[in-house]
């Protein structure tokens, strides 16, 4: 295999660039064509990657051997990698590429561009990674365009370091720090932006530790992750002094069972938010992408009512949401295309109303009376239903 056969490992997932806002909305990044590379969704509760390799550097890291350990526990032999160039991943088609990287797990240190933090709006001050890339197949996945080669996994083995350089930015938030309504929750740092956490930390242990550091960290500070996984029983002991908020990606039944493949079901995801708002943390909704599906009023309905019996009983309850609406750009419709030719997600510019980015890329979103009349009801509907839920944002 020649050399520009190889992945490099020095180069990470998510593009380089970050002047440019990284958002779950569709913002501008590098986009390539993965046409024909769709995989067959399948439910999994925990991933079990094919090939987990590590980076010598990665080795000399406290926390790569400390991930070895784990996945060697788990009777996944760790393969040593004798420099940063991964071989046998590309086959010899895309779709054997595509399926090869993405049941690969590669264990390597951060790139040095990853030091500088970046505002991520409106969800978190700043944007911090403990690994890039997901196992899940969501068909409306707004990463899926902005890989940059296969989509072999990262997880990141200085974590110590990439904790320790947080606190630099304390009180130096530009985004959640500077609206009223939010300034109590601290410097918030998001690290679920390019990863599912909980598709990961059985694995590495990655975000058990984050959680503790936070714990431990009196400061006005806050962690923030969303998931679409359940397997939280491990941060029910944890030291977590309510400074993390665990967030769930959650939606109505039509959109989990349709699109997306890989995560666990909606009811394990509930159920998941009910045992870490009992055991004390802060949790989240992430509502997105929200759908005007036929019956929509219902199936969102339902999901409501769902959260609503789980955490009826829920001692000092925080709970948030976060609502955000289906958008894509005419690039990441490509690409979701080429993955998944035969879905059934509209992604229609007819029904569409654009909104330009500030970058001169545009988006195609819901004409304003549907915006109008979505926002309404959730709005209305979550007073109603969960009063003890704050919206934190819609999009
Ligand atoms: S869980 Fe999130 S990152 Fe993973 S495929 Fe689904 S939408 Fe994409």
């Amino acid at each position: 295999m020649t050399g520009d056969q190889d992945v490099d490992l020095q180069v990470p997932l998510s593009p380089d660039d970050h002047s440019l806002p990284h958002s779950a909305s569709g913002e501008p990044t590098e986009e390539q064509d993965l046409s024909a590379v769709a995989p067959r969704p399948t439910s999994a509760r925990r991933w079990t990657p094919q090939r987990v390799v590590i980076t010598p550097a990665a080795l000399d890291e406290p926390h790569g051997a400390r991930i070895v350990a784990r996945v060697e526990a788990l009777g996944i032999e760790v393969e040593r990698l004798r420099g940063n160039r991964l071989t046998g991943v590309r086959g010899d088609t895309d779709r054997q590429t595509y399926a090869r990287a993405k049941s690969t797990l590669a264990v390597v240190v951060s790139p040095p561009s990853r030091r500088k933090l970046q505002p991520i709006a409106p969800s978190a001050d700043w944007r911090v990674d403990l690994a890039e890339g997901c196992p899940a197949h969501c068909q409306y996945c707004y990463l899926a365009g902005s890989l940059s080669g296969p989509p072999v996994t990262r997880v990141y083995a200085d974590l110590d370091d990439i904790l320790a350089n947080l606190a630099r930015y304390v009180g130096e938030g530009t985004v959640t720090s500077r609206s009223a309504a939010r300034v109590e929750e601290g410097t918030t740092f998001e690290a679920s932006c390019y990863s599912d956490p909980l598709a990961l930390d059985h694995l590495t242990g990655s975000w058990q530790r984050a959680v503790e550091h936070f714990g431990a960290w009196e400061a006005p500070v806050q962690l923030r992750w969303t998931t679409k996984y359940d397997d939280v029983d491990r941060f029910l002991p944890l030291q977590h002094a309510r400074r993390t908020r665990v967030r769930f990606s959650v939606n109505c039944l039509p959109v989990t069972r349709r699109w997306e493949g890989g995560t666990s079901s909606l009811e394990d995801r509930v159920a998941a938010v009910r045992k870490v708002a009992m055991a004390g943390y802060p949790v989240g909704l992430t509502i997105a992408p929200i759908m005007p599906l036929e019956g929509w009023p219902e199936h969102y309905g339902h999901l409501l009512d769902l959260v609503a019996r789980a955490v009826e009983d829920v001692p000092d309850l925080d709970l948030t949401a976060e609502l955000i609406t289906h958008r894509f750009t005419a690039g990441s419709k490509e690409v979701l295309l080429g993955w998944y030719p035969r879905t059934t997600l509209e992604m229609d510019e007819e029904r569409r109303a654009v909104k330009r980015g500030k970058f001169g890329t545009s988006k195609h979103v819901y004409p304003r009376e549907v915006m109008l009349e979505l926002r309404g009801w959730f709005e209305d509907q979550l007073a109603q239903r969960l009063p003890r839920c704050r919206v934190l944002y819609w999009t």
